[in-house]
């Protein structure tokens, strides 16, 4: 397997070539080198690579425009920034240009062998992801909640209140590529930890080590304790109970600057996506609206729709999917949470359930779907999106007051009764359709018909 992960290292020291190539090449990886960016162009434009370390500062060419050039040329490669221990900024504008990664300088050959590892990893990953999503819409099933700052595939930040408290830990991409967290070597208690470089130590199955960088500066005020009992937490809860240290900052403003916030992170990787163009046709990233799930929370019933963690249990039990596997409760809530709300309010799935509360029974984080549908309903009548045939049947009531023709056989049914005929000609609803606003909504429907 190794043989067939081509490398190519880039940068201008001679010396930094050969040993990146010595270590990678004895652990069995084909190994290139380019003293120069125009060379690497050169060679990308031939048989290409599966993973590229590049210098930061080279004469001419630098490793940020080596970046987005390579991207052009082959989109599909990873590539990883070789940057000095403080330029954490330039290590995350690089990853924004596509970089997979960065490793600062010096480092060990064990970082080295590591970060291609985690490189190979993450790209068995993500094809197995995409695969998934063909059928789905969602291009990746990574957990990030919104109300974090990240340094990227990495780690993540939650300010506490007040600011003199920051939570750290790593994120979820970070920790799969990993894999299996065996132990952790925690950073002392009143030491300090720098943006950008290394805190703590990460042993993972295989005998592996990782260093895991600070996304911010200050003093540690206290370490996950449970974690030297079960280091595993990070893989179990990565932004709960699989918390690394509590650190009091030093410089929380400026760092954050240099970290994505909440919904900025889930557009990173979007965009990331595009510039990896393996699936430009799926989300254009300029409409997505990140306030369309406050937007859904805000109604009666949407209220817990970002406690959905696309575990998928919704769709396992739904009725309405046995017999239509378009229809996918947990890809509606993926949709809505990206903030598509476009294709969400147009579509036709939310008028698709049956509203038997089934997922609602079996929701491990306590979303109540049919509420949270209805309230996506709400939303899309207001704006006109009405499906033809709810119209068609708005319209028999407005005019007859009733869905069903009465013929003589019921009137008959209600002689006998004693009951008095029913005419169709009632027309008894267009009063409240005026009053409640119905009639309005009716006149404003955009939806093509499906
Ligand atoms: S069962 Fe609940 S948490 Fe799981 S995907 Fe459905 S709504 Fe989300
Ligand atoms: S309420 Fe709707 S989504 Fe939930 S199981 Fe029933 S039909 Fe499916």
């Amino acid at each position: 397997m190794k043989e067939k992960i081509k490398i190519l290292v880039v940068d201008d020291e001679e010396v930094v070539c050969r040993s990146v190539n010595r270590i990678l090449s004895k652990e069995g990886y084909r190994v290139d080198e380019a003293l120069r960016p125009e060379v690497a162009l050169e060679k990308m434009k031939g048989a290409g690579y599966d993973l590229v370390f590049t210098d930061w500062k080279m004469p001419g060419i630098d490793g940020m425009e080596l970046i987005a050039r390579i991207k052009e040329i082959r989109p599909e490669t990873d590539i990883v920034m070789i940057t000095g221990y403080s330029s954490i900024e330039s290590a995350v504008k690089a990853m924004s240009l596509g970089a997979f990664n960065y490793i600062p300088k010096p480092f060990t050959p064990n970082e080295l062998s590591n970060i291609t590892a985690r490189a190979i990893e993450r790209r068995r990953l993500l094809r197995e992801e995409r695969s998934k999503a063909e059928k789905t819409y969602v291009i990746f099933e990574y957990v990030m909640p919104d109300d974090l700052y990240y340094l990227p595939e990495h780690a993540w930040v939650r300010v506490g209140e007040g600011k003199e408290v920051a939570e750290i830990g790593i994120d979820d991409v970070y920790q799969k590529t990993i894999g299996r967290i065996t132990k952790i070597d925690l950073p002392e208690p009143g030491g300090l930890v720098t943006q950008g470089n290394p805190y703590a130590e990460i042993h993972a199955s295989g005998e592996r080590i990782y260093q895991s960088f600070s996304p911010i500066s200050g003093m540690v005020a206290e370490v996950n304790q449970e974690l030297k009992r079960d280091a595993g937490l990070v893989n179990k809860d990565p932004y709960g109970k699989g918390w690394i240290a509590r650190v009091n900052p030093s410089s929380l403003e400026e760092d954050l600057k240099n970290l994505l916030h909440g919904d900025a992170v889930i557009k990173w990787w979007l965009k990331r996506e595009i510039i990896e163009r393996r699936q430009e046709n799926y989300v254009n990233v300029v409409a997505l609206d990140p306030k369309f799930k406050f937007e859904i929370a805000a109604e009666p019933g949407g209220e817990k729709i970002r406690s959905c963690f696309a575990c998928g249990t919704c769709t396992a039990i739904c009725p309405v999917r046995e017999i239509d596997d378009e229809y996918n409760p947990r890809k509606i809530i993926r949709m809505a949470l990206l903030g598509m709300r476009e294709e969400v309010l147009a579509s036709n799935f939310i008028w698709l359930c049956a509203s038997c509360y089934s997922c609602e029974e079996y929701c491990p984080q306590g979303v109540k779907f049919t509420e949270v549908i209805n309230a996506i309903k709400n939303i899309a009548v207001r704006e006109g999106h009405i499906p033809p045939s709810f119209i068609t049947q708005l319209e028999l009531i407005r005019t007859h007051g009733r869905l069903y023709p009465i013929d003589d056989f019921d009137n008959k049914k209600r002689k006998k009764e004693g009951l008095p005929p029913i005419r169709m000609e009632a027309g008894g609803a267009e009063r409240t359709y005026e009053l409640s606003g119905l009639k309005k909504m009716m006149t404003k429907t955009v939806r093509p018909s499906p």
